[in-house]
């Protein structure tokens, strides 16, 4: 497989944030979106088998006094590459929490069930509107999450939109509304999180807010954190 990084950091996003955590980022990805943070995951990368990962992943976890159990396989996109699903198998089996973060256009069926699923969907404004796999509802579990990346009151009201006609909240642990922070390179603009607490407020969803934690923690142009 092609890896990008393997590093250590702080969970930036979703339920976890705060925890200490291993991210394995592979190599490349299908889709463009137009605030996309990590293109530099798109070429390059090197190629390592899946027990060279592991053992890496092993190698970085231990700490003086502990183990830092949590796992996240993201990218890119993860699942473009046939050995993710051998790589969160081997991971589980060497007694990981595994993660993974996908762009929601990919199956998410291949994965082992054990494995917990951020699947994004893509809103009007990310520029790559209508690629959530469909089929992907059905294979999501009570443990897993979606995650919404919100640009603007249209993607706001389109997130809004997905989440009630398909009752969400019943299918999956969590659903996130994230808003897009902007580019420190001034590539986009951001959208203010209290703008989105807000709309979320007057309309009462059942969504929890995700600000990156990481970017308030790091320099926001900073890799691999
Ligand atoms: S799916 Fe993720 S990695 Fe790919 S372009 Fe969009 S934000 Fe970037």
């Amino acid at each position: 497989m092609v890896i990008t990084e393997i590093f250590k950091s702080i969970q930036g996003e979703g339920t976890r944030a705060g925890l200490p955590c291993i991210f394995v980022r592979l190599t490349g990805c299908n889709l463009r979106c137009t605030w996309c943070d990590t293109a530099y995951a798109f070429y390059g990368g090197t190629k390592q088998s899946v027990d060279e990962v592991i053992e890496k992943v092993r190698a970085l976890s231990g700490g003086d006094t502990g183990r830092i159990n949590l796992l996240e396989i993201t990218g890119g996109e993860p699942l473009l590459q046939p050995e993710a699903p051998a790589l969160a198998e081997g991971l589980l089996a060497a007694g990981y929490k595994v993660m993974i973060e996908t762009s929601g256009e990919r199956f998410i069926g291949v994965l082992p069930r054990e494995v917990i699923k951020i699947v994004d969907v893509k809103c009007p404004d990310s520029g790559e509107a209508d690629t959530f796999d469909m089929k992907n509802l059905e294979a999501l579990g009570p443990n897993d999450e979606i995650k919404f990346v919100i640009s603007t009151r249209r993607d706001y009201d389109f997130a809004r939109e997905f989440t009630t006609r398909h009752e969400l909240s019943k299918r999956v642990h969590e659903v996130l509304f994230s808003p897009v922070f902007p580019d420190p390179a001034g590539g986009w603009p951001g959208l203010e999180a209290r703008e989105l607490a807000e709309w979320i407020l007057a309309d009462g969803l059942p969504v929890r807010l995700g600000l990156q934690l990481h970017k308030f923690i790091w320099d926001p142009a900073m890799k691999g954190v």
